[in-house]
Order: structure tokens, then C-alpha cells, then sequence
């Protein structure tokens, strides 16, 4: 089975991508640690992340660098927006991630494109969402609990620029596939979020 699940920065998709792969048992990959690396690895190597052909270069990071704290940063944040708005870029990645999606038994993955692009067929897809301030709020708190000191206000004009570029650009733009279900989490605590999550999959899959 593969479950695609997809949303914008910080509205739940990775906690619930996690939960979903812990319940059926599959693999899970977070596309958007690829992002981050590409946009990491072309600032350690003092290019520019908005120019096409230093992120392309990027795209040929070593595996251990997805194992680096420096990913989860807001700056990596920022940058991996910029190198993923690049086709080339997006191209470079693609393969990686469908060979995850169609690997024996399946998979879960989360992203932007997971169930428009990468995995159409899927057979479960969600969006998942949240209000842009709940968004900040727990974005400001993980970076908190990660001892990154972000004001509150910047984190939201992040946010909200970060989903401007991701809807906006022309290359794979975050939207929900046509066949996905919608799930709001801005009122939901984790676990209320997860069996959600877990009740729209089943009805998907009972559905196909
Ligand atoms: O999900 P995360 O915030 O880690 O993703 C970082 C950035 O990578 C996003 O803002 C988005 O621009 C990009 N991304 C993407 N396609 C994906 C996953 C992430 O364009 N499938």
C-alpha cells in the first residue's frame, strides 16, 4: 500500500506520516529532508540556493548528510524552498522518491507533490493543513524545544512566504491532488489528528 501524504510547512503531515507508517508497518520517507539537504549542501558550499545550477550541484549530497541537525533549521527551511522551486532540481530527486514509493510491500511518503507528482496512483492520499498561525505557533515551539531562538513574528512571515513560493511556483506547486482528502488540524491534538488520518486511509482503501 502507499500513502501519500501532503501539506504545507509545519501543519502536521510529517507527525502523521510517521503514525501512519508505524500503523500499517511501511517505510516512511519525509521528501522534504531531500530539499533540505540539496539547500544545505549548497550552502556549505557557498552558492546561492535561488541560482539553478548551484542547486542542481547540491542535488549530489552525501547520504550522512541527512542524518545532520543543520536540515531542521529554519534557514535550511527557507533555503530548501528556494533549490525545490528549481525543475532541475525536482527532476534530480524524482526517481529517489518513486523508487521509495513503488518498493515492494509500499510505502508512506510526505511532501508538496507526493500525491500529484511522485505517487498519482497512490492508494491512500491526504492533504493535511492547519491555520497559518496554529502553523507558527507550533513551529515556534518546536524551535524553542530545539534551543533555535526565532521570534514568533518571524517564524509566521516564514511561514506564510514559504507557502506563498511552495503554491506559487510553477514546477510541482503544493496543491491538493483531486483524489486526496482534506484534513484540518488546526483544532486537533495529535492523536485525535492520527485516527483521523488512519480513518480516511481505511475509508480510501476500502473505497478503491
Ligand atoms: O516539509 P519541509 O518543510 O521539510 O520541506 C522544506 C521545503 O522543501 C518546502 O518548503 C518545499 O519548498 C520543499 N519541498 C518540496 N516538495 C516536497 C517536499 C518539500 O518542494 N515533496
Amino acid at each position: 500500500m502507499i500513502i501519500a501524504v501532503d501539506g504545507p510547512a509545519a501543519s502536521g503531515k510529517g507527525t502523521i506520516a510517521k503514525a501512519l507508517a508505524r500503523h500499517y508497518s511501511l517505510p516512511h520517507l519525509d521528501t522534504g529532508l531531500l530539499y533540505r539537504a540539496v539547500a544545505v549542501s549548497v550552502m556549505h558550499a557557498g552558492g546561492d540556493p535561488a541560482d539553478a545550477e548551484d542547486a542542481l550541484l547540491g542535488c549530489n549530497f552525501a547520504a550522512a548528510l541527512l542524518d545532520d541537525p543543520a536540515l531542521k533549521t529554519e534557514a535550511a527551511g527557507k533555503a530548501a524552498s528556494l533549490v525545490s522551486a528549481h525543475p532541475q532540481v525536482r527532476e534530480a530527486l524524482l526517481e529517489r522518491q518513486r523508487d521509495f514509493a513503488t518498493q515492494t510491500g509500499g510505502a508512506v511518503l510526505d511532501g508538496r507533490d507526493i500525491g500529484t507528482v511522485i505517487a498519482p496512483d497512490a492508494d491512500a492520499k491526504l492533504f493535511v493543513t492547519a491555520s497559518s498561525r496554529v502553523r507558527a505557533e507550533r513551529r515556534f515551539r518546536e524551535m524553542q524545544s530545539m534551543g533555535q531562538d526565532v521570534g514568533f513574528d518571524a517564524i509566521l512571515a516564514d511561514i506564510l512566504a514559504r507557502d506563498e513560493r511552495d503554491s506559487g511556483r510553477a514546477a510541482a506547486p503544493l496543491r491538493q491532488a483531486e483524489d486526496a482528502d482534506l484534513l484540518d488540524t488546526s483544532e486537533l491534538g495529535i492523536d485525535a489528528a492520527v485516527q483521523r488520518a488512519i480513518a480516511l486511509v481505511e475509508a480510501q482503501v476500502a473505497d478503491r
